[in-house]
Parts: C-alpha cells; sequence; structure tokens
C-alpha cells in the first residue's frame, strides 16, 4: 500500500499547495480520501481523474471537499466523451443534501457511511471512528492485506484514537495548533496531542497534516516529537510513503 499526500493545509490552500487529499493506493487500485480545495488540480500530477472511481470524504467542511463539485463534472464531460466507462462513487456521512447534490450528476452516485460501517473497495478495508468536531466527523481506517494506515481528519484529541490508531502502518495525524493553543475547543488537535497519539499509539510512522498558515513548522514538528515517538515528519504535497 502507498500514499501520496496531495495536500496538507488547514482551512485554505496556499498558492502551490492544495488542502486536504490524499491518494491510496495499491498496484493499479487507487482510492482519493478528501478532496479539499486545489486537490482536483494537484492529483493530475500523479493519476488520471479517470482512473480513481472512489472518494471518501471525512467531513464537509470546504477544505476537506469544495473539489468534489469539480470531480462531479469532469466524470460526467469524460463518460459523455467516452474517456470513463465507470461512475464515479462517493463515500461519506450521512447528509440527504449533499447524497442529492452528488446523484444529481449523471455518472456519480453517494453512499453514507458511520461508525459501524465497514467498507470493501477493492484490495481495501475502511472502518471509522466518529470525532470531536464541530459537525459530522470520522477517522478513518484503511487496511489492505499487509498494512494499514489511520487519517484522524479534524478532530479534538480523545483517548478512543489511541486504540483506533494501534500500531498504525502509517498514522496521518492533523496538527492545526502549536503548542500552547488550545484545541479541545475548537475541535482540532495542538502540535502535543498530535505528538501523544503518536507515542501511545506505537504509530510506526507518523505524518503531521492539516498544518497552520503561519508560526515555524518546525517547532510543530519539534513539540510533536517530544511526546516520544521520533518517527514523525511534516506532511508535503507530493510526498510519497511507501508500506
Ligand atoms: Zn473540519
Amino acid at each position: 500500500m502507498r500514499c501520496r499526500v496531495i495536500g496538507m493545509w488547514g482551512g485554505y490552500p496556499k498558492e502551490n499547495g492544495p488542502c486536504s487529499g490524499y491518494l491510496i493506493e495499491q498496484g493499479n487500485f487507487s482510492v482519493l480520501v478528501d478532496c479539499g480545495s486545489g486537490v482536483l488540480m494537484e492529483v493530475q500530477k500523479y493519476i488520471d481523474l479517470n482512473d480513481i472511481n472512489h472518494v471518501m470524504l471525512s467531513h464537509y467542511h470546504y477544505d476537506h471537499s469544495s473539489d468534489i463539485g469539480a470531480y462531479l463534472f469532469s466524470r460526467l464531460v469524460n463518460t459523455k466523451i467516452g474517456r470513463a466507462n465507470e461512475h464515479l462513487q462517493i463515500y461519506g456521512p450521512n447528509d440527504e443534501d449533499i447524497k442529492r447534490k452528488v446523484e444529481e450528476v449523471e455518472y456519480s452516485k453517494f453512499s453514507s457511511f458511520n461508525e459501524k460501517s465497514e467498507i470493501h473497495i477493492g484490495p481495501f478495508t475502511f472502518t471509522f471512528l466518529r470525532n470531536i468536531h464541530p459537525v459530522e466527523t470520522y477517522s478513518i481506517k484503511i487496511e489492505s492485506e499487509n498494512s494499514k494506515i489511520v487519517y484522524t481528519s479534524d478532530t479534538s484529541y480523545m483517548k478512543e484514537l489511541i486504540d483506533f490508531a494501534e500500531e498504525a502502518d502509517l498514522l496521518i495525524v492533523e496538527s492545526s495548533l502549536y503548542e500552547d493553543m488550545d484545541g479541545s475547543s475548537s475541535g482540532h488537535m495542538n502540535s502535543k496531542e498530535a505528538g501523544l497519539l503518536a507515542s501511545q499509539s506505537k504509530a510506526k510512522k507518523v505524518i503531521l497534516t492539516h498544518l497552520p498558515h503561519y508560526g515555524d513548522l518546525e517547532n510543530l514538528l519539534k513539540s510533536a516529537r517530544n511526546e516520544g515517538n521520533e518517527n514523525i515528519d511534516l506532511a508535503t504535497p507530493g510526498m510519497l510513503i511507501e508500506l
């Protein structure tokens, strides 16, 4: 299994860096997890949009989902001109408005998931944990035969994440805030909490994501590593992690 970081900025994209998006692949099979602002343009550096038929959305904040509308139109156009022959399957938390918006565009379908769901897509199994965030949001675990990726999406620190992420081969953990900032009230983690989760879960490799646009990110990284797991790096657009 491999993970390509497409984007990792919290809130809004930078000039050359999108918001959340991760391309999870094994062999020729690809699933896009989150599709925030800037992702649809950036992901085409690595794969044809018609070669992704499954998109998993952790929640519907714009920095995780806003490019999905254009993705639906791309599938519509490419099906009509004969370049795509499968529908685009979108998965996300239950939301009638989103389902209607997805399915009113021809050649796209929507399926919802919740904490009890187990979704099998190609070589992957997806399971979910409900987060602490202002809207319904899930941490996502992706397992293949030999490896396991856990992506926290957006959440305040919570103990349930330790088990959920236990011994993940790759933990993609949000670190929206610096150590001296409070995440518990905003539905986010600071760098100390992200580092703590990395350490407590014994994740084998960790990347910090959903990064802030201000401050010195090296300090963010240092603070996370201080919690005991040294195998932590900052996510960057284009970063490839092979498991
Ligand atoms: Zn959010």
